[in-house]
Order: C-alpha cells, then structure tokens, then sequence
C-alpha cells in the first residue's frame, strides 16, 4: 500500500553516479519512491558501492564498472572531468546488460522507467535502445545547470586560468553576471573538459522524460521560470530529499557519533561546525591556517578531517603543534559527522561548508548561517547564491588565511550582520517546511511525479 492508500506494484530502476553527494540524493530519492509503493532496484558501480544492507527493502544490482582501474588519480588529478568521462565510458556495456536482464527478466512487477544522475548522459541512448523511459536526477542547483549552461567553457578558455594578479579577478563575467572571474577560475581545470561535460549533461537532460531537481521551488522560482522557457521537458521539484529521508543510511564512512554528547554540553548556537565535504582537498598550508583561525576565534568548533583531505597527509599530522593539547575540549576533530543531526543541533552556531549542494540544502533546512569556502565544480556557484543571492552567509572571499577566517566567524557569530544572515535563513527554512507540507510546492511536485512514473 502506498501513502495515498493504494497499491503501485511497478518496478523504478535507479542508477547513482557513485560519489558521496551523488548516492545520498538518489538512495534518499530510492526510498522516497518506496513508501509511494513502487518496488525499487539500484544498479550500482562497485567504487563507493552503497550497503545492501541498510535497504532491505531495496534490490540492488552491481555492476564491473573499473573505476578501480584510476581510483589511485583521485588523490593528485583535480580534474573532475575526468572520472566522469572514464565511467560514461566504461559503465556503457554493463549498464546495459544489467538493465536488459532487469527488463527481460521481472515479469510480475512491469519496469515503469529508470531514473539515472544527470552526469550518467550515456544512460539517454541506452534507455532509448531498450524503449524504457528514462527520468534524468539533477543533484545540483537550478542556478548552477544555469551558470554552466552560459559560461563560455569552449570559446574563451583564458578566463578559467585566471589568477590573484590579472585585473580582471574581481570583475563579473558577462554571461553570468552573479559569478566573477575569481568563481569560475575556481569550477575546473580542465575548461574543454568542462564544456563536452555540460553540452552532454544538458542535451541528455532534455531528450529524457522528466526531470528530478532536489531542489524546492521557493529557493530557486527564478531559476525554475528561466529553465521552464528553455527546457520542455516536465519537472519535478521535490527536495529537499533529506527531509523525507536523512542521508546517514548511505554514508560511505562512518559517522562519528560520539560528538553529539560533546554538542550537548555546549551553549545554544557557539559551536562552529567545518566541513568541506566528501571529495574537496586542502593543501599543508591552508590546513594550518584553517587550525590557527579556529584557535583564534576562541569559540568552541567541530571539525570534520577526512582521511586523505589534506594534500600529501594521511589524517592530522600537518597540525599545528600541540593543537589539540591547546584547544581541550574546546575543540572536537573528527573524521566524519552525522551532519544533519550537527546541523539540527541547537549548539551549533554557523556551519563553514564547501558548499557542495546537499550540504548547503541541509544547512538552509535547519536555518545555519553558513561561511562559503568553496573548491570546485559547483561550489562557487553555489556560494555565490549563498552570499549574494539568498544573503544567508558569508564569502571567504581570499581562501585560507587566519584573520580572513576569524573575521568572517566573527561576522557571522559576533556581529548584527550575523544575526540578519540568521533570520533569513530562519525564514528559508519555514518556507522548505511550507513547502512538503501537505498542499505545499514540494508536496504536490512528488505526487505529480508520483502519478507521472505510474502513467509509464
Ligand atoms: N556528510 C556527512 N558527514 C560529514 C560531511 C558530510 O554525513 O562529516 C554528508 C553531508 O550531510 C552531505 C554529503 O555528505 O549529505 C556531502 O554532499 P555535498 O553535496 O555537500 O558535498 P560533496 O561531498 O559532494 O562535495
């Protein structure tokens, strides 16, 4: 039986790109799809494979993919092009075997479509190859298919090399006035790379059958219109996923647990909370810098290092020395998190995040003001919007550097711009509780895909 009271016994298939803030959208969107009664089956790569046994209610299905073949470059080769290319390609023969055993073989339960991430663009082909309807998993932001859409990734490759000293770093760029030169020279190193990846991503997207954005409607109505005049093809808006389903469940390291005690003991809204992600790393230096800021401020913070973010480290060793002596209990260094319960937690005061999607989503659903650090890809779109967009946090504007980092906490933490960034952030997150509400704007977008997926 479905939420609605009725029963739904067609089968979705759903094939994640296998990296952390990918897997933890399409598994929270697996088990969303299951309460509304369809019978779920994830085709999944063996890299970062996620646990069966945490979905007994869902079948999974791996597949040789190879990625193993270079998963070593992930330590030295920033180029995220890459990886993507590498398993559009090598996934293109097993994902179709796998998927057209699954369609010859299931005839209780019909196989209504398969829903794969939209950097799976080889996935559009084989779908169509095999008459089945394919619904395309946009894991990132409205504004930043937006952004990459229009930034000039093929035509004028100079200006994503750009650095401090040319003239140009603090000037907005002409296709996408929100982002300056400083942003985009941050979103990759490989800008040719870059552009096939976007031309692929985006022409897939629209020859799918629908698209899933984890996004919410109040966040990005412009964006939403904007996209609406250009693409054709129905949308659904349904997110944020996180709040129908937390994202522990698919964690690919374990989360430290232990914290949460810690957190109990700290007043309301002191805690700094530093994460930068599953992929993001830093160099020796900034590592440090980051260390001295947060001794500095002289507030109390958790911060997650995880193995292998440091360049050329395997966990602390770069730390200053006797860190961790000098800060006591003042400080907390983990490995991982259970974010969302971090994020949800009243002492925490401001979370200084990478601003990968999911993060930024979660800290927007728990109404934490944010400090931008972004990497790359879509970070420094996503910080931009932060920052100048939705105004509910504040830009780490020149990297690493300890008195940049303790005045953009103390803004945020000390200062009445901290507590304006605070109140529309508090407001951001009334209007995400609005909309999953019953009658609300996500709400209605997950029957209507609901209904959509049971008319295949
Ligand atoms: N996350 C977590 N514990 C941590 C850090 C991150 O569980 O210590 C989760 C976080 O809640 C989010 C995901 O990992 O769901 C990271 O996804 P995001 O898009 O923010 O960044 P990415 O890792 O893709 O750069």
């Amino acid at each position: 039986m479905d939420t609605n009271g009725s029963v739904r016994r067609k089968t979705v298939i759903l094939f994640p790109l296998p990296f952390q803030g990918h897997i933890n959208p399409m598994l929270q969107l697996a088990n969303i799809l299951h309460t509304y009664g369809f019978k779920i089956t994830i085709i999944h790569a063996q890299y970062n494979s996620p646990n069966p046994s945490n979905y007994p209610h869902l079948t999974f299905k791996p597949i040789d993919e190879g990625f193993s073949k270079i998963v070593d470059q992930l330590a030295t080769n920033l180029d995220a092009t890459y990886y993507i290319r590498y398993l559009n390609e090598s996934c293109v023969d097993p994902f179709r075997d796998c998927l057209a055993k699954l369609l010859l073989g299931d005839q209780e339960s019909k196989i209504a479509c398969v829903i794969t991430d939209a950097a799976f663009y080889f996935t559009q082909a084989v779908a169509d190859e095999l008459k089945l309807p394919r619904l395309t998993l946009r894991t990132s932001s409205m504004g930043c298919v937006l952004a990459y859409d229009a930034l000039p990734f093929d035509s004028n490759k100079t200006c994503f090399c750009i650095t401090k000293e040319d003239s140009d770093y603090e000037v907005s760029v002409p296709e996408y006035p929100l982002l300056k030169f400083k942003d985009i020279s941050k979103i990759t190193i490989n800008p040719q790379g870059m552009g096939d990846y976007v031309t692929n991503t985006i022409n897939q997207m629209k020859a799918s059958s629908g698209i899933i954005w984890n996004t919410f409607k109040e966040l990005e109505k412009s964006d939403l219109e904007t996209i609406s005049q250009d693409v054709r093809t129905p949308s659904f808006t349904l997110g944020p996923f996180h709040k129908y389903f937390p994202a522990s469940s698919s964690s690919l390291i374990e989360q430290d647990r232990t914290i949460i005690s810690w957190l109990d003991k700290q007043p309301p809204k002191s805690v700094v909370y530093v994460s930068f992600g599953s992929v993001a790393l830093i160099t020796k230096s900034e590592f440090q810098e980051v260390a001295h800021g947060l001794a500095n401020v002289g507030l109390p913070f958790l911060w997650v290092v995880r193995p292998g973010m440091v360049v050329g480290s395997e966990w602390l060793e770069s730390l200053p020395e006797n860190f961790q002596e000098r800060m006591g209990d003042r400080g907390r260094i983990v490995k991982w998190s259970p974010q969302q319960e971090v994020l949800a937690h009243p002492a925490t005061g401001c979370f200084w995040t990478h601003n990968g999607w999911n993060s930024t989503l979660e800290s927007i659903c728990e109404g934490v003001p944010m400090i931008c650090s972004p990497c790359f890809v879509d970070q420094p779109i996503n910080a931009r919007y932060v920052s100048d967009v939705w105004m509910i946090g504040v830009f780490l504007e020149d990297g690493f550097e300890r008195m940049g980092i303790e005045m953009a906490i103390k803004r945020v933490m000390m200062d009445k711009e901290g507590e304006e960034i605070r109140e529309r952030i508090s407001c951001l997150k009334d209007k995400v509780n609005v909309s999953l509400d019953e009658g609300g704007s996500s709400f209605q977008s997950l029957n209507n895909l609901v209904d959509y997926i049971s008319s295949f």
